[in-house]
C-alpha cells in the first residue's frame, strides 16, 4: 500500500494548545497499526505538491494568522483542489477562520481567508475560554477545549459541525459549533 501522506501546514507558527497532538494521535495510531505514512510539513514561502491524503492546520493567536495569511493564499487553489477531491481537512480555531472568507480583527483588520469555507469571522470583546462538549449525527459526542475572541458565522449552505452541549462554539449564542464541508472540517475544538 502507499504511504499516506499527510501534510502539516505552519507547524512553526500555528500550534497553540496543543494542536500538534492531532498529529500524534494520528501517526501513533498509524505506527500501531502499521499503515505507512510520510509526514510533510509547509510554511511560509513552501509549495504544495498536489497530492496529500490528508491535510491539517492548528490554531494561532491573531499574529500567528496575520503572518500565514498573505501565504496561505498562495496556496488555496491547491486546498480547494483537495477539497473537491474529497480529501480529508482538519482545520482548528485560527485555521478554521483562515479557510473562510474573512476574519476581522479586534483592530478591525480584515485578514482575507480562502473562502473553502462558506463562513465569515468577528473578533469580538470577549473571548470564548474552556472546555466544550458537541454532538455530531456521523461522530457522536466531540470533546475539546476552546480559546477563541472570534465569532464565526455560517454563511448560505454551511453546514455546522455539531450542536453545542457545553460551552461556547462558532458564537456566543449559535448553539452551533464548526462547518463541515464535504470532507473538511473546521472547529473550535483544540
Ligand atoms: N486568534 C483567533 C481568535 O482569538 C484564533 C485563536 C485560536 O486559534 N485559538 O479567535
Amino acid at each position: 500500500m502507499k504511504p499516506i501522506k499527510i501534510l502539516h501546514l505552519y507547524p512553526d507558527r500555528m500550534n497553540i494548545y496543543g494542536d500538534f497532538g492531532n498529529i500524534i494521535s494520528l501517526t501513533n495510531r498509524m505506527e500501531w497499526r502499521k499503515v505507512s505514512f510520510e509526514y510533510h510539513t509547509s510554511s511560509i514561502g513552501n509549495k504544495l505538491s498536489l497530492d496529500y491524503d490528508l491535510i491539517f492546520m492548528g490554531g494561532g493567536q491573531d499574529k500567528g494568522q496575520i503572518a500565514v495569511a498573505k501565504d496561505l493564499q498562495t496556496k488555496s487553489s491547491v486546498l480547494h483542489d483537495h477539497l473537491m477531491r474529497d480529501v480529508p481537512i482538519l482545520t482548528i480555531c485560527g485555521a478554521y477562520q483562515l479557510f473562510g472568507k474573512y476574519f476581522i480583527t479586534a483592530e478591525g483588520n480584515e485578514i482575507p481567508g480562502i473562502g473553502l469555507f462558506n463562513v465569515v469571522t468577528k473578533a469580538t470583546e470577549y473571548r470564548m475560554i474552556g472546555n466544550i462538549v458537541i454532538s455530531n449525527d456521523i461522530f457522536g459526542e466531540m470533546v475539546g477545549f476552546e480559546n477563541h475572541s472570534g465569532e464565526t458565522e455560517l454563511l448560505h449552505g454551511a453546514s455546522p459541525l455539531g450542536r453545542v452541549i457545553k460551552g461556547y462554539g462558532n458564537t456566543k449564542t449559535s448553539n452551533y459549533e464548526g462547518v463541515i464541508e464535504k470532507n473538511a472540517i473546521g472547529t473550535y475544538l483544540h
